[in-house]
């Protein structure tokens, strides 16, 4: 790995796991992060989880998986220009979508709706449950026991309420400190790649066009400059040198404006990063604004586009109609929910079991939701 800024998170300087453990022998400590990440079972099923679409409509559109692929690319080249832990920056990328539901931001809303009552439900949280205690597979510990900083990393936001009962790692949000910078960065990253994938599967899928797109400056520069260059090239290729481009233009505005950012505020410690009362990862206020006006655009007509909010109502009823049967009976639950529940607060109150319903709903795939709904809800076929 090249030589790392001071800033730069490290082993050296990190605040260690929950369970202690020996340093690892041929590789660094994000790294061992990264690849327990990349053999959790919860990463396996980002193939089958999706953000806008559901995951059966067609081969080629991004799923959670490939996302997080592309969150880690980019997180990795921004990582490397600046200096920063590029283990961390990747560990938490392909970590960061790790706790969601199934059907994208409508199936998180739907869940959320659901537990209501017993303490709603935050994606960015399930993603730190899952790599804290969900994910069983280790005998020495629960969980991955992943560093502190990827941790902190995967918890990008959270509400001041779980803040408070989560300890060390909630503690930024109450007394407003700032992650790490490779914090920061898998957080852009997250939204240059979903920006612009949403609009390459908008496109591919008929939902957006680039008549519409002209309205939009971060795409109508880099497909003017395209069509000047190389005239009479075909749509697809079209397409894509657009938005190759549009990436690598914020991508070198990030790069450099954080290079700014960090200069003038003189940080030479994480320590100091988390005390620098703002985040010194970002683009200038030009193409911060254009960003902006792009998520306007893909709200307005894509994610709002009658097409996907059909999709959206259907993926929502999957959800409730799920959330309420398994509140109403506990014994149809896998067994092993079932032993959870019964090892839990049953008996005075709701509250543990809710909890272990929208665990289980949650680590649902798309299509394993839609199959198990049609288990409990479908009369069974006359043969
Ligand atoms: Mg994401």
């Amino acid at each position: 790995m090249p030589e790392l800024a001071p800033y730069a998170a490290s082993d050296v300087h990190s605040r260690g796991r929950r369970y202690p453990e020996p340093a690892p022998s041929h590789r660094g400590e994000f790294q061992r992060d990264r690849d327990r990440v990349i053999h959790s079972t919860a990463f396996r099923r980002l193939e089958y989880k999706t953000q806008v679409f559901v995951n059966h409509e067609g081969d080629l559109f991004r799923t959670r998986l490939t996302h997080s692929i592309e969150v880690a690319q980019i997180g990795r080249s921004v990582a490397r220009a600046l200096g920063l832990n590029e283990d961390l920056t990747e560990a938490i990328s392909l970590a960061h979508d790790l706790g969601h539901t199934p059907f994208g931001h409508s199936g998180q809303d739907a869940l959320n709706g659901c537990m209501g009552d017993w303490g709603g439900f935050e994606h960015n949280l399930q993603s730190l449950r899952v790599v804290d205690h969900l994910e069983e597979k280790y005998a020495e510990f629960p969980g991955l026991n992943l560093t502190f900083e990827t941790r902190e990393g995967i918890l990008k936001h959270c509400s001041l309420k779980n803040a408070g009962a989560l300890g060390d790692i909630g503690a930024r949000f109450i007394n407003q400190k700032q992650a790490s910078l490779e914090a920061q960065l898998a957080n852009v990253a997250d939204e240059i790649a979903y920006n612009n994938h949403d609009v390459d599967d908008g496109l591919r899928y008929g939902l957006i066009s680039i008549e519409q797109l002209q309205e939009v400056a971060l795409f109508a520069e880099q497909y003017n400059c395209v069509t000047q260059k190389y005239p009479g090239l075909d749509k697809r290729r079209h397409i894509h040198e657009t938005i190759r481009r549009m990436i690598n233009y914020v991508v070198i505005n990030l790069i450099d404006h954080s290079q700014n950012l960090l200069t003038q505020s003189a940080v030479t410690h994480i320590g100091n990063v988390r005390d620098a009362g703002r985040v010194l990862i970002d683009y200038d206020t030009e193409v911060k604004e254009k960003t902006l006006a792009l998520k306007r655009f893909l709200r307005e007509h894509l994610y709002n586009h009658h097409r996907v909010r059909r999709m959206s109502h259907k993926a929502t009823r999957v959800i409730e109609q799920l959330f309420n049967a398994f509140m109403d009976d506990y014994r149809i639950l896998p067994p092993q929910y079932q032993s959870r529940i019964q090892a839990c607060d049953k008996p005075d109150g709701k509250t543990g079991w809710a909890r272990i319903v929208a665990d289980y709903i949650a680590g649902m795939t798309d299509r394993y939701a839609i199959a198990e709904h049609s288990r409990l809800f479908d009369p069974p076929r006359p043969t």
